[in-house]
């Protein structure tokens, strides 16, 4: 277990830079390729092609499109090692992915001669066109509800509990980019860690608790309501100690907001909460330190919004809710200070 992220980023990294070099050397191959029979290569149009080549031609195009469509959504938003990886290393694989999409679209309007006169290369072709266009269309239908989220008027909108540049690690409403959608009570729960100018979210190997940007810092009421719960007498673990799988939440605060409206904020650090059950409190009121207990492998903030008030209940329902005032950063590109949804990987900034 020890040095657990140092080890995690070291795998990503050296995982995607072999298999950027790997997709690299594809892409050379085919140009070299490509470049050596350009004299026997002509618009499929003028090719006089039997028509299985016309169809195979046109479901590799579709399959390409396909490519085209999975790759960045995976990348960018589906994939949850992003945080561990240097963003130049993504973006030079995503561009890498796109070159030889965009490539073999436009290959996919040209038609050498060997493959209208050669049956076994067009049987290869039929087999690899059914393959790819089966993997890469199901991809689509799966990641189709990837930015899913219920219409604002279905969401109750809060405040942000933290203050500064954080970034989402499980948010949204599907399970791929947020594994709490698995369980009903959990559905819409947000995991996120603070990040620092260069989205990095610990320093070092993150093998203690201090070595993560978010540990020990402030929460603040996201709604005004009355405090229901409040369990504040458990110590922060060690990160090489894993985390506590019987009281999940670990130290943390419930608070009604509503008739069946319950906010939930866990992983907290033990002691000095500057509130108690029955307390009425405001946005912004100052609520305790985050901390590494319960089920948490390292320090991050777990909030939710719930109808029903015991927070491992599972008759209740997680309920889909927006932040106030902040500013989202998806895909590079900043939303504007409004009230956007979080998705898994998206940045955000609240003052
Ligand atoms: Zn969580």
């Amino acid at each position: 277990m020890k040095n657990t992220f140092g080890y995690l980023q070291d795998t990503y990294q050296s995982g995607i830079l072999i298999a950027a070099l790997i997709f690299l050397g594809v892409l050379l191959f085919r140009l070299w390729y490509v470049n050596k029979e350009i004299q026997s290569r002509s618009w499929i149009w003028k090719s006089n092609s039997p028509i299985l080549v016309w169809i195979l031609k046109l479901g590799w195009l579709v399959t390409m499109l396909f490519f085209l469509l999975d790759i960045p959504t995976w990348f960018l938003s589906v994939a949850s090692f992003k945080p561990l990886v240097q963003p130049i290393l993504y973006n030079v694989f995503l561009i890498i992915l796109i070159s030889i999409a965009i490539m073999e679209i436009c290959l996919s309007i040209t038609v050498t001669q060997s493959l209208n006169q050669q049956f076994v290369k067009r049987i290869v072709f039929l087999l690899m066109v059914v393959f790819c266009l089966l993997s890469f269309g199901l991809a689509a239908l799966i990641f189709k509800g990837t930015f899913n989220y219920p219409t604002p008027q279905d969401c109750t909108v809060i405040q942000m509990p933290v203050k500064g540049k954080w970034l989402a690690l499980h948010a949204g409403e599907k399970p791929w980019v947020n594994y709490h959608a698995n369980y009903p009570v959990q559905k819409y729960s947000i995991d996120m860690v603070r990040v620092n100018d260069n989205l990095a979210f610990f320093e070092g190997l993150g093998e203690k608790n201090t070595d993560f940007f978010c540990f020990q810092d402030s929460i603040f009421s996201p709604v005004s309501g009355t405090i229901f719960k409040v369990v504040n007498n458990i110590p922060n673990q060690e990160i090489i100690d894993g985390p506590d799988t019987v009281i999940t939440a670990g130290n943390y605060i419930t608070i009604q907001t509503a008739n069946d409206k319950f906010v939930l904020l866990a992983h907290l650090s033990k002691g000095n909460f500057a509130i108690k059950e029955g307390d009425t409190v405001n946005v912004g009121t100052y609520l305790a330190k985050l901390g590494n207990s319960g089920n948490s492998t390292f320090p991050h903030l777990h909030i939710r919004m719930q109808n029903k008030p015991v927070y491992n209940d599972s008759t209740a329902l997680g309920l889909p809710f927006l932040f106030q005032q902040i500013n989202r950063n998806r895909f590079g590109f900043w939303s504007g200070t409004g009230t956007p949804y979080l998705n898994r990987n998206d940045i955000f900034q609240h003052e």
